[in-house]
């Protein structure tokens, strides 16, 4: 017997369940689970009208828009592989995408469509271009054509959705990882690693209050403001599809805007936000946060990206919030760890323990011999979520899985709780003649001071050491510190190498990518005239 249930199916319809309450808000949208479940459905079908059938790939690019669950949803739900592309991608890196996943049809925001005008002759692999909200084009479909405007969606006819058989190894997604060390990779995920994924996001809360001795909260539905791009698989995989299935209300924003955000969170009475630490920084920080009821929030949850332990304590005083914390990647389908409440503040410094269905260890650099426990090595993950591999590149595939396992290019160390500590990504490890510097040492010791509030340690030329470590800093408005007094203050704490040679201070909180991570290649040239 062949399990072929099209589980993603299962959770659009059980999302139905959840009626007239709302699914999406974006401005004046308000969308209904019903109304999503109707939209799908009706795209789904005009999807197939159009010969999209199993395999098929749908690249899509917009900003977080009600559009953009429903689109998803209706591709995975007939067998056809969603493709969703990083919306702040240049025409050049849109056209490459389409491109790289061969997709047959696409479907982009008025937005998108200008910057890809100039690219869309090089793509004739494209057999129909759909166009939603706005930017009028002659050669696409509008997307308002077919399925009508959000406001009408709760009205469209109540169809059949298409019933497509659907095995859990089927393909479902191609995720572009960030692109922080490199060009972005396609990562090729299965039903079976998105489905897996919410079902141990639920669960891991579960266990976490289970560990503690404490009782497992009642599962109201929940109010989340979500401000990372749904593009990325975290903010998909587990807080959209997670919502979906508890009957959560998800709140999109255009654009990330700090006070907008206390404007929402204060009138919608939102429960749960975060994402990325920036904006969790950003919200503590801000010096007009008593003018709003922020009282609602009970969760403030991010990942991806390192975080200052600092932020755990502060979520927890200030906002009266449960700080979250998850370790992921691409290449994971999102959450491997999960790390929340009480545990995360006795630890700050870990991303948590693995979630129930996944299995880390810590591995030497032959990526073979398994480290004992607390040494640092480098990480590696397996699991129901892990990828089948990359799109495309079968020599990065062989490099990075191997026999079910991911190689995460991560370097962790374990506790004897199976607490795990990011330590940095290999790749970010200053090698200072001999001596590894972990970047995230220094910036947590560079953290403690009162007046750093964004920081990042990284690697610049050094003729004879190699490397020398280098800090990029950014003050609190208002407060001061010399370059001095900040290699005193980590000579303090750390070994004498470990000290910065530059401290560069910038104006701004610093260049980071859509998902909230620091560009350290883009920082390297702010030393560029530092002879050594
Ligand atoms: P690319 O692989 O294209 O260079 P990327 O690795 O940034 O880009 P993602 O898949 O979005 O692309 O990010 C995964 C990485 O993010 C992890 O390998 C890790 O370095 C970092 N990361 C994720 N979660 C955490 C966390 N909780 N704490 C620290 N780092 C994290
Ligand atoms: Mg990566």
């Amino acid at each position: 017997w062949k399990n072929a249930p099209n589980d993603l199916g299962v959770l659009l319809d059980l999302s139905r369940t959840h009626g007239a309450r709302l699914f999406t808000i974006l401005d004046d949208d308000r969308i209904s689970f019903e109304a999503n479940w109707r939209a799908a459905a009706a795209l789904a079908h005009a999807l197939q009208d159009m010969g999209v059938g199993k395999g098929d790939r749908v690249a899509f690019a917009m900003r977080n828009l009600p559009e953009w669950p429903m689109v998803f949803f209706a591709i995975t739900t007939i067998g056809a592989i969603a493709v969703p592309l990083n919306a702040w991608w240049t025409g050049a890196e849109l056209a490459y995408g389409i491109r790289d996943s061969g997709a047959k049809v696409v479907i982009v925001d008025g937005e998108r469509i200008e910057r890809l005008r100039d690219h869309r002759e090089e793509l004739d692999g494209v057999a129909r271009w759909i166009v939603a909200r706005g930017g009028a084009d002659e050669d696409a479909a509008a997307l308002e054509d077919i399925v009508g405007a959000p406001a009408s969606w709760a009205t469209l006819p109540d169809i059949a959705r298409p019933v497509v058989a659907i095995d859990p190894d089927d393909e479902a997604t191609i995720f572009y990882t960030s692109g922080t060390t490199g060009n972005p990779k396609g990562a090729l995920g299965t039903h079976r690693n998105l489905m897996s994924n919410i079902l141990s996001g639920g669960f891991s809360a579960a266990r976490s209050f289970l560990r503690r001795g404490e009782a497992i909260p009642d599962p109201q539905p929940r109010t989340t403001l979500t401000v990372i791009p749904m593009f990325h698989v975290t903010a998909c995989s587990a807080s959209l599809m997670g919502s979906m299935a508890a009957g959560n209300t998800t709140i999109f924003m255009r654009k990330w805007d700090v006070v907008q955000a206390m404007e929402i969170i204060a009138r919608e009475k939102v429960n749960v936000t975060g994402g990325v630490p920036t904006i969790a920084w950003q919200l503590i920080e801000h010096p007009d946060r008593a003018n709003y009821d922020l009282s609602s929030i009970e969760a403030i949850a991010y990942g991806g990206a390192p975080s200052a332990p600092e932020l755990v304590k502060r979520i927890y005083e200030e906002f009266g919030a449960l700080p979250g914390n998850g370790w992921g990647m691409t290449e994971t389908m999102a959450t491997v760890t999960s790390h929340s409440s009480e545990d995360y503040l006795n630890r700050p410094t870990s991303a948590g323990p693995a979630v129930a269905v996944a299995d880390l260890e810590i591995r030497d650099d032959d990526g073979v011999t398994v480290l004992p426990t607390g040494t640092v090595g480098e990480l590696w993950a397996r699991g129901p979520m892990i990828v089948k591999g990359y799109w495309n590149k079968p020599e990065a595939t062989a490099e990075t899985f191997v026999d079910g396992w991911v190689r995460t290019g991560d370097l962790a160390r374990l506790d004897d709780e199976g607490f795990v500590y990011i330590v940095d990504r290999a790749k970010d490890m200053v090698l200072r003649g001999g001596e590894n510097i972990y970047s995230s040492e220094v910036e947590n010791a560079l953290y403690e001071h009162p007046a750093v509030t964004d920081c990042a340690i990284i690697g610049i030329p050094h003729r004879t050491l190699g490397e020398e470590p280098a800090a990029v800093v950014h003050l609190a408005p208002g407060m001061s510190a010399s370059e001095g007094e900040l290699q005193d203050w980590v000579r303090a704490r750390l070994a004498a190498f470990k000290v910065p040679v530059a401290v560069h201070f910038v104006a701004d909180t610093l260049p980071r990518n859509a998902n909230g991570k620091i560009l350290k290649k883009d920082l390297k040239a702010l030393f560029a005239d530092r002879a050594s």
